[in-house]
């Protein structure tokens, strides 16, 4: 059930909320500010906690991306090399034992 739970988080942060965001920033973009860009008009304020939300939620979908791309990486060489002979034994894996 938790798990369930947090892919439904993860799936809204990811499809859900960034084009919100983008979609509330283009709409208030040239809005009638009551001060010139000032830090107390809440539109700019939460135009701003916007632009930096997708900006977050852009660099962890490119670590994502880029994690689970050198992971595909590294199963294929292994899979590669497993077809033209076992070149990744060790001597853990054969168990040798190098005491005698
Ligand atoms: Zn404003």
């Amino acid at each position: 059930m938790h798990k369930r739970l947090i892919v439904f988080a993860l799936l809204f942060c990811f499809f859900v909320v960034p084009p919100l965001e983008a979609a509330f920033i283009s709409i208030h973009a040239d809005h009638y500010c009551v001060v010139e860009y000032g830090e107390s008009c809440p539109v700019c304020v939460t135009i701003h906690h916007a632009g930096n939300l997708l900006k977050q939620i852009r660099d962890a979908a490119s670590i994502i991306f880029f994690a689970g791309a050198g992971l595909f990486a590294v199963t294929v060489a292994r899979k590669k090399l497993e077809l033209f002979g076992n070149y990744l034994t060790t001597l853990v894996d054969v168990k040798a034992r190098m005491n005698n």
